[in-house]
């Protein structure tokens, strides 16, 4: 790791490195939130007395599963499935759930414990967990991903309740997967209870703006941070990694700002369009037709399709890295920074490596981490849960509009809490500390639990 730990914590990080032998994703995610945690102990020693930071790093329950499920040759499939239910001090777990074959328990371990300081920086009551499994979704018809999905509900269901655990999605987990997942604990459970799951149809729970809540949640963060150093995204070039769920309504809100993005990504390439990305045409080959993003060039002959190309490369002032874990590393960040980028806002969770994130804040670049530069899908989810628990159902204005609210006062609370601790525009330190105390005192008002 690149920075050095306070005394204090470097024996917690040890223990959990000996706890959790091989998760190399969840030893990052603890150790990036420990390196800015020192100076809290100094303010409030009996969290340490009360080894509250020991408490946090260990998840409250963690269920690993078998998932069979059937193709449509009949050939039968054995895949492995987690729920990670981590810290339910300010509400019921809460997180997505990830198909990807990467997934094992480290990343679901680092997931949920991002998602434990991401959900309390929302101001809403959820606590933090997550889940998912190493099924591979890409290429499956959709019968498959059906029969998958209902395996996984069978044994699932038992640890869900909208007052216990509440998934949505994540990578690999769309409005789809959702459907099929709620069909089944549905007909299992005899309940229609919409708040056990987020991310619904709009027809039967959803809520509006859900699907574009975590980009545009990302923009609206990036748009705070700017206005903080007097800017904004008006005439910005902006460039965004991915072409998923989250890249597309980053890409949506950045045009309506003003802003113009001009390029994306997906695991085999990149696009650069110099015109602006037509969202229409990205819309229709990623949601509609499912196929890869090499297909833009068939549309845009003014666009340039670079296979494998480095998207980091390509000449920005806002880059929003919105595909996956550690996508961009110490030599993306130089580069940016070389070319002129001034603001980072990541869209996913934990896209910069360590070595980035020292760059970034050597530089003292607008840089805001996933927890609060992402939370707004997360928030958005609370609001569906909201909707649910009072069979409402809220206007798109309303809901956006709310989205919004909470993204500015999350800027906020990261950004004074940063200047509380000394850290003037470190929205990691920020996020971290504001987060991690709201947690905190719940638990510690608790008793020891
Ligand atoms: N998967 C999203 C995240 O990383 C959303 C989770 C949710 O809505 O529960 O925050």
């Amino acid at each position: 790791m690149t920075v050095k730990l306070d005394e204090k914590l470097e024996p917690i990080f040890q223990d959990v490195l000996h706890r959790n032998p091989g998760e190399s994703e969840f030893h990052q995610a603890v150790h990036e939130v420990l390196e800015t945690l020192g100076p809290v102990l100094v303010k409030y020693p009996e969290f340490a007395d009360k080894k509250i930071i020991q408490r946090i790093c260990e998840p409250e329950r963690q269920i690993i599963f078998r998932v069979p499920w059937q193709d449509d040759k009949g050939e039968i499939h054995i895949n492995r499935a987690f729920r990670v239910e981590f810290n339910s001090a300010l509400g019921p777990y809460k997180g997505g759930m990830r198909f990807h074959p990467s997934v094992y328990l480290g990343i679901i371990k680092f997931l949920g414990f991002e998602q434990i300081f991401k959900n309390a920086l929302t101001g809403l009551p959820i606590g933090g967990g997550k889940g998912g499994s190493d099924f591979d979704p890409k290429g499956k018809s959709d019968d498959e991903i059906m029969r998958f999905c209902q395996s996984l509900m069978t044994e699932l269901y038992r640890h869900l309740g909208e007052y216990t655990d509440v998934p949505a999605g994540d990578i690999g987990v769309g409005g789809r997967e959702i459907g099929y997942l709620f069909g089944q604990y549905k007909r299992i459970t005899n309940r229609y209870e919409s708040g056990v799951l987020t991310g619904k149809g709009l027809d039967w729970g959803g809520s509006r703006a859900r699907t574009e809540a975590t980009g545009y949640g990302t923009v609206f963060f990036t748009q705070e941070m700017l206005k903080a150093r007097g800017d904004s995204l008006d005439g910005k070039t902006v460039v965004v990694s991915g072409s998923g769920n989250v890249a597309i309504y980053a890409i949506d809100k950045c045009h309506e700002l003003g802003a113009k993005v001009i390029a994306c990504s997906d695991s085999q390439g990149m696009i650069v369009h110099e015109k602006g990305i037509d969202l229409k045409t990205l819309k229709r080959i990623k949601e509609v037709e499912r196929r890869r993003i090499s297909a833009y060039t068939e549309f845009h002959k003014d666009a340039k399709y670079v296979e494998d190309g480095n998207i980091w490369s390509v000449p920005c002032d806002v880059a929003l890295p919105c595909a996956t874990q550690n996508e961009l590393n110490g030599k993306d960040a130089k580069t940016l920074i070389e070319n002129g980028c001034i603001a980072v806002a990541e869209g996913a969770n934990m896209p910069t490596t360590p070595e980035g994130i020292v760059i970034f804040q050597e530089a003292k670049m607008a840089y805001g981490p996933g927890k609060a530069a992402n939370a707004g899908g997360v928030a958005t989810s609370a609001l569906e849960m909201q909707q649910n628990a009072s069979r409402d159902s809220w206007t798109f204005d309303y809901t956006q509009k709310r989205l919004e609210e909470i993204m500015i006062d999350i800027h906020k609370n990261c950004f004074e809490t940063a200047a509380e601790f000394g850290a003037e525009g470190n929205y990691v330190l920020g996020a971290n500390i504001n987060g991690f105390l709201r947690v905190a005192r719940a638990m510690d008002a608790m008793g020891v639990i």
